[in-house]
């Protein structure tokens, strides 16, 4: 049950990070921030939801299918965002559950999308993320790659690409990969950049992030 003593009062890490975003694009359009509320229980997020966030994120499709159906029953205006890798054989609870999904990686992933999507005659936004430290851990596209990617998912498979993501290298400085990103979306004539998350938002809004992905600065840390 939410807190209904409380409910004016957004929790204190909320305004914070609310204040710090507003402050960071003092000169520019406010982005949309996501609260990443992957392994947090809807407990945790419903102060949010009360405090009038909408956009969430989460990693895990099954994690997302345990968690959002009954929370977006009441708050039924609510954005979900997949941030993480999708495996191709849950794209179709994806597609039922998420608004929007930040994770296209791959070809095998834009036509197992482009199917689904022609299957449920539902399609969502899709950011391609892009491996812009060439990490061979790390999932995205080359970034020599990205504009061929690009050009066949748009022109081959008609996927309505909305912008790119990337998550910089944990031990570099992030800067360089926001101003990459931020020049390929303008050469791409692409509108959105999903890059930002707790220990480096204000740096990403301020090379033109419009969707920045925050969890344990609302949250606190992960366990
Ligand atoms: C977990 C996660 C975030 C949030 O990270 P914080 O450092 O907790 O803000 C952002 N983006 C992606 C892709 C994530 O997996």
């Amino acid at each position: 049950m939410p807190d209904m003593t409380n409910q004016t009062t957004p929790p204190q890490a909320y305004r914070a990070v609310m204040a710090r975003v507003a402050a960071a694009s003092a000169a520019g359009a406010q982005p949309t921030v996501i609260a990443v509320s992957k392994t947090h229980s809807a407990e945790r997020i419903i102060p949010l939801l009360e405090a009038g966030q909408r956009h969430f994120g989460e990693n895990r499709v099954q994690e997302a299918a345990a968690k959002w159906p009954g929370l977006r029953a009441l708050y039924p205006d609510i954005a979900l965002h997949l941030i993480g890798p999708l495996q191709t054989n849950k794209v179709k609870a994806a597609v039922e559950l998420f608004d929007c999904i930040h994770s296209l990686d791959r070809p095998s992933l834009a036509k197992a999308l482009a199917s689904e999507f022609g299957k449920q005659g539902r399609s969502l936004p899709l950011f391609i993320q892009v491996n812009t430290g060439e990490e061979e851990q790390k999932a995205g596209i080359a970034p020599l790659e990205l504009a061929g990617f690009y050009r066949w998912c748009t022109e081959a498979l008609h996927l309505p690409v909305t912008g790119l993501m990337c998550i910089p290298p944990v031990d570099e400085d992030p800067e360089p990969h926001f101003t990459w990103l931020a020049e390929q979306a303008s050469k791409l004539g692409l509108p959105h950049l999903s890059m930002g998350m707790s220990g480096d938002f204000e740096m990403a809004i301020r090379h033109g992030a419009t969707h920045v992905r925050i969890g344990s600065a609302l949250f606190g840390e992960r366990a």
